[in-house]
């Protein structure tokens, strides 16, 4: 079991890492509790929610992105205000990145905010979006639009949930691993030696690695103003805009995707370690297969909303040699130019 400390000017959270962390310290979460989660885990772990949390207030989320919404915030609030619950409860999101960043936003925004511990149970959110403090809603079609920082106080990490997770998810989720790879050396190295980069035992292993490298991120830029915390962007400009366009894959896949071209348009600039770029390419593709697209600068279109750009200019991450990254800045019709040219 490794515990991992997040200070920032705001607050200290703990992050408990390890086989068996649930059983541990689920039960010594005290107080007035509620509990969020969504359909899918409440279908699998209803149970051991019930034993864990006696009497503790519950409410199920539909499953998926389309919960993410102000109709379901305002639903979780009254469900906490019927539960009455007082300003010194806690609560607990139980689930993926949906329930995550939903029950977040509810705890920071009830009574002005009140304890929030997050229990990820995919992968995803275990390596990314259960650390750091960013909680939202989708507004307007914009993913994320409205949301807080607020620090959970406690994280609960437990790989053991990964064994119910759909094999698209665990892809998804070594989508973001892959990007730590290409920011963390430990992280680097680890997957380079790892035969096969799919075993639960072997994502279990490197969950704690991302999450000390995400930790030593938000605790300088907590806020993601000095432009430390972007680089966990990584891949994101390109892949999101593919996300998008192209739908049907999952986030990782595209993060990965997005990297992949991000890495070409790199080597063509001469930017980093030419050698450094191959490997990393050739760990992509242990991990997905690299659509040619086509109608590539169609969806490149929808990387003139990232959130990163600046004017007029596109803001990609790119690694420059392991372990470090910088960003590019690129006009728009330089951009699209050269990810046709990956195409060719
Ligand atoms: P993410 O964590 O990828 O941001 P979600 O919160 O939507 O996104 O979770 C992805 C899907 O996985 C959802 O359908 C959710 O219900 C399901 N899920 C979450 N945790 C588990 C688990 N441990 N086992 C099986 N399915 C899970
Ligand atoms: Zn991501």
């Amino acid at each position: 079991m490794t515990d991992i400390l997040l200070n920032t000017s705001s607050c200290k959270s703990i992050i408990h890492c390890g086989d068996g962390a649930f059983v541990k310290y689920a039960p010594l979460l005290g107080g007035q509790k509620f509990l969020v989660t969504d359909t899918n885990v409440n279908a699998i772990y209803g149970k051991l929610i019930k034993e864990y949390f006696v009497g503790c207030g519950l409410y199920v989320l539909p499953a998926g992105e389309k919960s993410k919404t102000f109709r379901y915030l305002s639903d979780i609030l009254a469900a906490m205000a019927d539960a009455e619950l007082n300003r010194s409860c806690t609560v607990i999101a139980f689930g993926g990145g949906v329930v995550g960043d939903i029950a977040g936003l509810a705890a920071s925004l009830y009574m002005r905010g009140v304890n929030a511990v997050q229990i990820p149970t995919t992968l995803l959110s275990q390596v990314d979006s259960s650390v750091g403090g960013k909680t939202a809603v989708d507004f307007k079609n914009i993913k994320n639009l409205v949301g807080t920082f607020y620090q959970p106080s406690e994280v609960i990490v437990d790989p053991l949930f990964l064994k119910t997770l759909p094999p698209r998810e665990i892809r998804c989720g070594l989508g973001e691993i892959i990007k730590y790879a290409a920011l963390d050396k430990v992280v680097y190295s680890k997957l380079l030696k790892e035969a096969n980069i799919f075993s639960l035992d072997f994502l279990g292993s490197i969950v704690p690695d991302c999450i000390r490298h995400k930790v030593r991120v938000v605790s300088v830029d907590e806020r993601d103003v000095n432009g430390i915390r972007k680089t966990l962007n990584l891949g994101h400009t390109t892949g999101h805009a593919a996300e998008l366009y192209y739908r049907r894959k999952s986030h990782g896949e595209f993060v990965l995707i997005g990297m992949y071209y991000e890495l070409h348009i790199a080597e063509k600039l001469k930017i980093g370690d030419v050698k450094y770029y191959a490997e990393l390419r050739r760990l992509i593709e242990r991990a997905v297969k690299i659509p040619v697209y086509a109608d590539i600068e169609k969806a490149a279109g929808l990387a003139k909303m990232d959130k990163k750009n600046t004017g007029e200019s596109i803001s990609l991450v790119v690694p420059t040699s392991e372990g470090e990254s910088t960003e590019l800045k690129l006009s728009f019709d330089e951009y699209v130019r050269l990810l046709k040219e990956v195409n060719q």
